[in-house]
C-alpha cells in the first residue's frame, strides 16, 4: 500500500516522456497512441491492443506491477472511444428488442475483474480498477464503477503460469462469487481485464454474473 502511494506521488512530480517516441507528453503521446497496432477481437472479447507490441508490453507492466496512474490515462482514452462505438449498436439492438425504458437513463455498470483480497493487499491496487476509475472520470454520465458485485473468493495461482487451457479453466472454477446481484439486473454490464490470453478469466466472470440477469455483458481486455 505504502509503495503505491509513493508511486502516485512520483507520477505527479516526474516529467513524463512518451514510452514510444520519447517526447515530453503523456506516457503514450496522442500521435503514438493511435499508431499502436490494434488487435482484433478474440473469443467474443473486445480487445484493444496487441501484447506483442513492446510499447504496450511496457505500458501494461507499469500498470499491472507499478500501478502507474499516468499510463492509465492514454489507455483509457482508447478504451472509451471503442466502448462508445460498440455500445451505440448494442443499445439500438437492445431497444429494438424490448419494451423496457431506454438505457440512456440507466448508467452502464463497469466491473473490473477482481483480484483476491490477498493479492490486492499485496499489490496495493487492482490494475483493472485503475482503468475503470479513469473511464468513469472521462465519462461519468454513461458509466458507473461497481466493485461490490463480483468478488474473487479464492486466491488462485496466476493464469499466466498455467499453459494448458483446461487447467486454466479448472484453476478458476469457484474462484469468483456474485454479490448484490440487483445492481446489474437488466443493466448493460462491461467486464474489464488488463490482459487476456485464452479468455478464460473473462468468460468465467461472465458466467458468474449471468444468473443476476444483466441485459448484456460486454467483455473487454486491454491487450491480447
Ligand atoms: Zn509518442
Amino acid at each position: 500500500m505504502f509503495k503505491y502511494y509513493i508511486q502516485k506521488i512520483l507520477d505527479i512530480l516526474l516529467p513524463q516522456r512518451c514510452l514510444s517516441c520519447g517526447k515530453f507528453s503523456e506516457l503514450i503521446c496522442d500521435d503514438c497512441l493511435y499508431r499502436l497496432p490494434k488487435e482484433s477481437n478474440v473469443y467474443g472479447i473486445t480487445t484493444l491492443f496487441s501484447y506483442s507490441d513492446p510499447v504496450i508490453k511496457r505500458a501494461l507492466w507499469l500498470l499491472k506491477y507499478k500501478g502507474v496512474r499516468a499510463i492509465v490515462r492514454p489507455l483509457a482514452k482508447v478504451v472509451h472511444e471503442r466502448l462508445i462505438e460498440d455500445l451505440s449498436s448494442i443499445m439500438q439492438l437492445s431497444l429494438a428488442l424490448s419494451e423496457a425504458p431506454p438505457h440512456s437513463v440507466a448508467k452502464i455498470v463497469l466491473i473490473p475483474v477482481p483480484l483476491s483480497k490477498e493479492r490486492e493487499q499485496e499489490r496495493g491496487f487492482n490494475q483493472s480498477t485503475l482503468l475503470v476509475e479513469e473511464l468513469v472520470r472521462i465519462d461519468c454520465q454513461s458509466f458507473k464503477l461497481h466493485t461490490d458485485v463480483l468478488k474473487k473468493i479464492k486466491n488462485t495461482p496466476s493464469q499466466v503460469s498455467i499453459k494448458n487451457k483446461s487447467e486454466r479453466i479448472k484453476n478458476l472454477r469457484g474462484a469468483f462469487a456474485l454479490e448484490n446481484k440487483e445492481v446489474i439486473k437488466d443493466k448493460i454490464v462491461i467486464l474489464l481485464d488488463d490482459i487476456t490470453t485464452t479468455g478464460t478469466t473473462l468468460n468465467e466472470c461472465a458466467k458468474v454474473l449471468r444468473p443476476a440477469k444483466p441485459r448484456h455483458i460486454i467483455k473487454v481486455a486491454l491487450a491480447h
